[in-house]
């Protein structure tokens, strides 16, 4: 579904990615963990090609996100993105935020948009919200609508990036409940998270960063179970989040 074939990345004369490749198949949750600063949201922004790559390739679903004449708003369409700061439109309801991109982007009418974004709604348990203005929703529950919006579109992929880190720790379990029922649903899911007891549960894949590279990944069980088999780095790491 997602294949990242040896991406590097420049800021400047900054390298912040190298080489990175991986696969992600249909239906397979692969949580990405790592330091802060090894490139973790660097390389899920370059799936949708929110950020452009100097060197390598992305294909999602057959189509290459760097190929000159590939509709990109057409791809980012399809590719679900939350992120750590729920960025929901402050000025419109829960329902306008919903639709909005449903019916500028898909072309959908209207009533489908409506439709389509309630039963999103109703599937993370915000119906009662639909009125209701951004501020006036707890950041659990704004997350929870970002998660909605972005299932309205009808994703072939989500893409989280640290999407419970910005929350307070009483409302980063209604968040992960969403996402566990949605990995449980078998969407295909690249997860930039330090929640390792979802990792635990859920993922099915572990992939490691430290500085721009990719120095690890394995499955889940041996991630967590194979401790002696794994980098220093990642050894270090886990021995501190763990
Ligand atoms: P992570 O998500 O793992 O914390 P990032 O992908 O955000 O890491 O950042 C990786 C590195 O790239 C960091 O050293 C960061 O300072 C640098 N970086 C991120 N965004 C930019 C940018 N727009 N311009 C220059 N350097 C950046
Ligand atoms: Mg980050």
């Amino acid at each position: 579904m997602i294949d990242i074939k040896n991406v590097s990345k420049w800021y400047g004369s900054f390298q912040v990615l190298t080489d990175c490749t991986t696969r992600i198949q249909k239906g397979e949750v692969v949580v990405v963990c790592g330091p802060s600063g090894s490139g973790k949201s660097t390389l899920i922004k370059t799936v949708n090609a929110l950020e452009p790559i100097q060197k390598g390739d992305i294909v999602i679903d057959g189509q290459s996100v760097t190929a000159a004449g590939t509709n990109l708003p057409k791809l980012r369409a399809r590719v679900g993105m939350v992120f750590q700061h729920f960025e929901l439109f402050p000025h419109l309801s829960v329902t306008e935020n919903l639709t909005l991109a449903q019916i500028k982007v898909l072309g959908r009418s209207k009533d489908d948009a409506l439709t389509r974004g309630l039963k999103m709604l109703d599937r993370v348990g915000l119906s009662a919200h639909k009125d209701k203005f951004p501020g006036q929703l707890s950041g659990g529950q704004q997350q929870r609508v970002a998660i909605a919006r972005a299932l309205s579109m009808d994703p072939i992929v989500m893409l989280f990036d640290e999407p419970t880190s910005a929350l307070d720790p009483e409302m980063v379990g209604e968040v992960l409940d969403v996402m566990v029922q949605l990995a449980n649903e078998g969407m295909t899911m690249m997860c930039v998270t330090h929640e390792m007891g979802f990792a635990k549960k859920v993922s099915h894949r572990v992939i490691f960063m430290d500085a721009g590279k990719i120095v690890e990944d394995c499955s889940k069980d041996d991630f967590f179970g194979k401790p002696d088999e794994r980098s220093p780095r990642a050894k270090d790491f886990l021995s501190k989040i763990l």
